[in-house]
This record gives C-alpha cells, sequence and structure tokens, in this order.
C-alpha cells in the first residue's frame, strides 16, 4: 500500500467542554461544535460564548483547531439572531465557520470576513460545478454530501484542488438525505432540521391489521431489509488508504451529541491509523484492533455506506438496538503521584473486584478495582454514577483518561 506524505485533518465532535478535552487527549487535530443558538443540533451539543473561548484557547494550546457550526436552514429571525451573535464569534478567535444556508454564508462572509467558512455537509454538495459555485461564494472547504462514493468525491478534488473537502469516515447515518426528514418533528414535535432529532427511524414498528388490533406484526422483511428506517453506522476505518488517495482535506467523526467515552474510542482508533497510514516507511499495515475498538462504542453495526456503493440507497441495520461491548466506568480527575492513587469521577456504577481498564493514548491497561476509597478514603465496595472514588495506580494518567468496563456488567 502506498505510503501518504499528506496527512489530513482528524476532525472530532465535541458537544461540550469535556468532550473538547477528550478528543484532544485522544488525538483530533481538530474539533467541532454548535455554535449558541445556531447549530444543527440540539442546545446539549452547543457550547456557550464563554465556553467556546475557553475551547478556543485550550485546542489552541495543544496545536489543534476549533470550528463552529451555525448549520442551521435559517429563518428571518436566525438570520438576526445571527447578525448579533456573529461578532461575538470573531472575537473568540475560532478558526472556521461551518455553515449551511446560502444567505447565512452571505452574512458571514460580511459580517466575519476574517473567518474562514466551511460549507456544511446539510448544504448536499454533489459535484464539482457546485463545489466551484460556493468556492465563489469564499468557501474554503466544502463538506461534502455524504451520499457521494470515494470515486466521485476523489473526482471533484482533482477537478477543484483550490477547495478543501472533507468527508464524513465515522458515525450514524440517516435513511433520510442528509438529515431533511419530518419524520421526527411528526412522531414528536423535535424537527431534524432544527437539530434536534429523536432519530425515530430506528425504533421499532408493529403493523396493524384494522380488523385485528390485537395482533401486531414486528415490520420486518429479509436479512438485509429488516427495519425499514435504520440505517447501519458509517465505519471507513479498513479503507483510509483509498480515503486518502481520494484527496481530502479533513475526515470527521460524526456525533456531537455522543458520549465522551464514543469521542475518545473513535479518535484514538482513527487517529492511530492515520498515523500507521503516513508515518510508514514502506507500508501501511491494518491493524485490527482499531475495528475491534470501534465495536466498543455504541453503534447499530457498521457500513461503508456510500464509499463504494454504485447502488443510492443506504444499507440497513439488522436491528433496531445499538450494540455497546463496553461503557464508561469513569474520567480520571487526577494522579496523585505520593500516594499512587487516581481520583476517578464514576460515570457508570462500579463493583469492587469489577474488570475495567484505562484508556490511554496508545493503549489500554487493565487497572485492579479490588479496593476502592470513597472520598472520605474509606473502602468501598460499590460507587455509584456522580460520585468519586480512589484506586490504586502507580503510573502517571492524564487528566480525562477514560475508564472503561464491559457493558454487560450491570445486566
Ligand atoms: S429520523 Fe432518522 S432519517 Fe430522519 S433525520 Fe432523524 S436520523 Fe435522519
Amino acid at each position: 500500500m502506498t505510503f501518504f506524505t499528506k496527512r489530513p485533518e482528524l476532525l472530532s465532535p465535541a458537544g461540550n467542554l469535556e468532550k473538547l478535552r477528550t478528543a484532544l487527549l485522544y488525538g483530533a487535530d481538530a474539533v467541532y461544535t454548535g455554535a449558541p443558538g445556531l447549530s444543527l443540533r440540539a442546545a446539549a451539543a452547543e457550547m456557550s460564548l464563554n465556553e467556546l473561548a475557553t475551547g478556543v484557547s485550550e485546542a489552541h494550546a495543544k496545536g489543534a483547531r476549533i470550528y463552529a457550526a451555525l448549520n442551521i436552514f435559517a429563518r428571518d429571525a436566525d438570520i438576526a439572531k445571527a447578525r448579533q451573535v456573529l461578532p461575538l464569534l470573531a472575537e473568540t478567535d475560532v478558526d472556521a465557520l461551518i455553515v449551511s444556508d446560502p444567505g447565512l454564508v452571505r452574512l458571514v462572509r460580511q459580517i466575519t470576513p476574517e473567518i474562514p467558512v466551511h460549507l456544511s455537509t446539510q448544504a448536499n454538495t454533489t459535484n464539482s460545478e457546485s463545489v466551484r459555485f460556493w468556492r465563489d461564494c469564499g468557501i474554503k472547504r466544502v463538506i461534502v454530501a455524504r451520499e457521494l462514493s470515494l470515486k466521485e468525491v476523489g473526482e471533484i478534488a482533482r477537478c477543484v484542488p483550490e477547495v478543501e473537502l472533507e468527508i464524513f469516515v465515522h458515525g450514524a447515518m440517516c435513511m433520510a438525505y442528509s438529515g431533511r426528514c419530518y419524520l421526527s418533528a411528526l412522531r414528536n414535535r423535535r424537527s431534524a432540521n432544527e437539530g434536534d432529532c429523536t432519530q425515530p427511524c430506528r425504533w421499532e414498528y408493529l403493523l396493524h391489521e384494522s380488523s385485528r388490533p390485537d395482533e401486531p406484526f414486528i415490520v420486518e422483511e429479509d436479512e438485509r431489509f429488516s427495519y425499514l428506517l435504520s440505517s447501519k453506522d458509517l465505519c471507513l476505518i479498513e479503507y483510509l488508504p483509498q480515503v486518502l488517495a481520494a484527496g481530502v482535506s479533513g475526515i470527521k467523526i460524526e456525533g456531537r451529541m455522543k458520549s465522551a467515552y464514543y469521542v475518545a474510542v473513535a479518535t484514538r482508533a482513527y487517529r492511530q491509523a492515520l498515523e500507521s497510514l503516513t508515518q510508514q516507511k514502506e507500508k501501511h499495515l491494518y491493524d485490527p484492533r482499531w475495528l475491534t475498538e470501534l465495536e466498543t462504542i455504541s453503534h447499530r453495526g457498521y457500513t461503508t455506506g456510500f464509499a463504494f456503493s454504485d447502488e443510492k440507497i443506504n444499507e440497513t441495520s439488522p436491528s433496531v438496538k445499538s450494540i455497546q461491548s463496553h461503557k464508561p466506568a469513569g474520567v480520571v480527575l487526577s494522579f496523585d503521584e505520593t500516594r499512587g492513587r487516581i481520583l476517578v469521577d464514576v460515570r457508570n456504577r462500579l463493583r469492587a473486584g469489577e474488570k475495567t481498564e484505562l484508556l490511554f493514548a496508545d493503549d489500554n491497561i487493565p487497572i485492579d478495582t479490588a479496593v476502592m476509597f470513597d472520598e472520605n478514603e474509606n473502602i468501598t465496595d460499590r460507587a455509584h454514577a456522580g460520585s468519586r472514588i480512589y484506586l490504586p495506580f502507580s503510573t502517571p494518567v492524564p487528566e480525562g483518561t477514560i475508564l472503561r468496563k464491559r457493558a454487560v456488567a450491570d445486566q
């Protein structure tokens, strides 16, 4: 396999400051978050202006970049809000704004011309002429539609080399054309078009015959199309050589609403794979552990999506339930070298003796939980979510390191 000299930027989701710090700890080159009130994700995945300013300085201190998404489909009321927010965003020194609405693109270029603009995947850019159009509007990078194959992305990159291209390589896929869907708005009055999708496409549905309402059928067909609307999740970890060969400038992990654990594992796997591709002197050695690790985080089975597909349809999951072999037990708050112990913020109930491991930047190290101490230094045999415990550990552990356990432990 070819050795690549140009390494694309690895972008990780950062719905809040904790996830931003996690992404940086595990090797993201850049993070993206929501601009207050103007992003296509609910408030849970946005930062306030103060948090954004803190995030910018922390990212820059580590040599990373941070992008703020204003990718709503704007109404006039949103435009008015954008006029107020944009000058404040400029003061945070954010590295780029991610925009999808043409009106907002125009406004951003007028009010904050010094901030580079990336065109969101929500703009559904699928051809070179569209990329040229957006280039002429002042767009620096286009996050092309998820519905393109790598071959099509590569052709666009060759046709319009002056514009950076970015693609999603990992995360949830829509059964609709990238979020243009009213299912959630209809079912829950929470609209995907306003960043508040509740993902009802992945729920289990029953079919009722009107004359026999008490005898429902689960909607399932054959092996491939069991659940009509539930897409598998995208995963291109095994195909990064082809992704790099397409000439993209950025590869992105989806999931601003996902947990810090998800961010840690996904970022680490793709960072390690990128390092292998760009640092190997002779050839890229694919490590199956990258995919094994990605199997530990929440997903609905993996697919390569449209990357190699000539079929213009997505691949459905055989299950509506997400699969997850591990979950976070806690996050390390500090390391006490003198006493040889770590302080852990517990995220899921932990019992003494339960098998756990610390996720370091390059490997996992098992940690003994046979003896746990509560914050008052008393031995305890269980710790609940929200509590803090001390665990003996003699090697330095960076703050923010994830402690994980098997997901079946509590069942
Ligand atoms: S309901 Fe499903 S298809 Fe519709 S926007 Fe949400 S994730 Fe996409």
